[in-house]
């Protein structure tokens, strides 16, 4: 059964970050998680920013998870919600769970509540208030309080999650979490249920740390009457030990992967996509393909773990699939200087030769730097040490043999310095390695003969004479 079948209701997801920190990766998929399911049903994907913690909230923050949504492509729907700016919005929900008796007034003092709390630490038992004014009023209108709500004692409440099945909490446990604080400001727990209700949220997708805040979040749509949303709570992300994902295993911000790894952002989000649900033994997924296959069926129950090479492969794949216009542009944009509209030609004639040799945007952008050097290249000790007179002499024969040909194309630059290697008497490989020496300035590179049709004849020629007059 599809995890809609059973409402007519069109699906609303959302991703609710707290912006006290970038976008990590996995907040990263679970908005992935949130925008492929709400595509996958014809429905709509939101975007709140949870910013009711104000110490906490930055805008720099906000930014870079906005920064980090576009560049994965997570596009939401519609506008921004920002938490904070409905916070009359929650005190209004709040007073009318107290005019209905759903929630209570609260006046226990700092004393009072320090007091219960040694109390239950003295008896080894978490802190779970039910204030004596739950069922009370004071009579003194000026004496501080919170909201509480006035949660179910007895009973259970069973959540029936899309991914952890039935969970089952004694109602007993829930404590009279607080709605209202004191000055009047909204508590995060109200906050997320009311803005799931308003935007009219049907699935919460989220990590499963937030499992424990549905059984104290759903109290409050059942005193509001409200329809209750389906949950999803996904296993987080573990490292490659096993242990909770955290920044040692590269649980870093989504721009990290962008800007330090040189990660397409495909990649990222197909590796993304593959941790935690599958399909088959499928590996390389478009996000099409994932609309039309994503469902929560499919999400795994236990956590799946991040392995960096599995991304790194992946992203080699994308890195050869992607045509060569987007990632000579993407390199020129690595490149420390500004290029020309022939400079960026160039990088683009060039892509053919150095994707191959790719997995990311760093390499690919190490491998092209060889086409902007300037005369006379400063050579790597490698490179240097290919160099000895009689590899300079073949440079010499080199020199000659490309001059003499017509047309700068690759079958006829083979031909003459395969002509150079025969009438030398050496096998191809020792004329190429102090070729490339000289054109590249290392021991590695793209297929020689590639080398030297992207430098051109001057270019090419120059770098040869170069190598052939300095002695060792
Ligand atoms: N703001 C919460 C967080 O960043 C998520 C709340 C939710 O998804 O309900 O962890």
């Amino acid at each position: 059964m599809s995890a809609n079948e059973d409402t007519a209701t069109p699906v609303v997801t959302r991703f609710a970050p707290s912006p006290t920190g970038f976008l990590h990766i996995g907040g990263a998929r679970t908005a992935l998680f949130n925008l492929l399911f709400a595509r996958h049903h014809g429905g709509k994907f939101l975007l709140r920013i949870e910013d009711t913690d104000r110490a906490r909230s930055t805008q720099p923050a906000i930014d870079a998870i906005l920064d980090g949504m576009r560049w994965l492509e997570l596009d939401w729907d519609g506008d921004v919600t920002y938490q904070f700016a409905r916070a009359d919005r929650h005190a209004e929900v709040a007073n009318a769970m107290v005019e209905s008796g759903a929630a209570y007034r609260c006046y226990l003092t700092q004393d009072e509540l320090a007091a219960m709390r040694e109390e239950a630490q003295a008896a080894k038992k978490p802190l779970r208030i039910r204030s004596p004014w739950r069922d009370k009023t004071n009579e003194d209108a000026t004496a501080p309080y919170v909201v509480r709500l006035k949660a179910p004692t007895e009973g259970a409440t069973t959540i029936h999650d899309l991914v952890q099945c039935e969970v089952t909490v004694q109602n007993s446990e829930i404590d009279d979490l607080v709605l209202l604080r004191s000055d009047g400001t909204p508590t995060y727990m109200l906050a997320v249920v009311v803005d799931d209700h308003d935007m009219g949220v049907t699935h919460v997708i989220r990590g499963d740390d937030h499992l424990n805040n549905a059984f104290r979040q759903l109290p409050i749509y059942r005193a509001m009457g409200w329809p209750e949303p389906k949950y999803a709570h996904i296993p987080l992300i573990h490292g490659s030990d096993g242990a909770k994902l955290s920044k040692r295993h590269g649980a870093l911000g989504v721009d990290a992967y962008r800007d330090e790894m040189g990660l397409l952002p495909e990649a990222v989000s197909n590796y993304l996509l593959r941790l935690g649900w599958g399909h088959g033994d499928d590996e390389i997924i478009s996000r099409e393909q994932a609309i039309e296959w994503f469902d929560i069926e499919g999400v795994g129950k236990s956590p799946s773990r991040f392995d960096q090479k599995k991304l790194e492969n992946l992203n080699g794949h994308y890195i050869r699939q992607t045509d060569d216009a987007r990632l000579a542009s993407l390199v020129a944009a690595r490149l420390p200087f500004e290029t020309s509209e022939s400079q960026q030609d160039l990088l683009r004639r060039s892509m053919a030769a150095l994707k191959p040799r790719a997995a990311n945007l760093l390499e690919l952008t190490d491998g092209a730097a060889f086409l902007f050097r300037t005369r006379p290249l400063e050579l790597d000790a490698d490179a240097s040490a290919l160099l000895g007179d009689e590899a300079r002499a073949l440079l010499s024969s080199l020199h000659t043999a490309l001059d003499a040909v017509a047309d700068w194309d690759t079958e006829a630059l083979e031909a003459a310095v395969r002509a150079v290697a025969e009438d030398a008497g050496v096998k191809l490989g020792q004329v190429a390695q102090p070729l490339r020496a000289a054109l590249v300035g290392r021991k590695t590179s793209p297929g020689i003969f590639d080398v030297l049709a992207l430098l051109g004849r001057d270019e090419s020629l120059g770098r040869i004479a170069d190598q052939m007059t300095v002695s060792a």
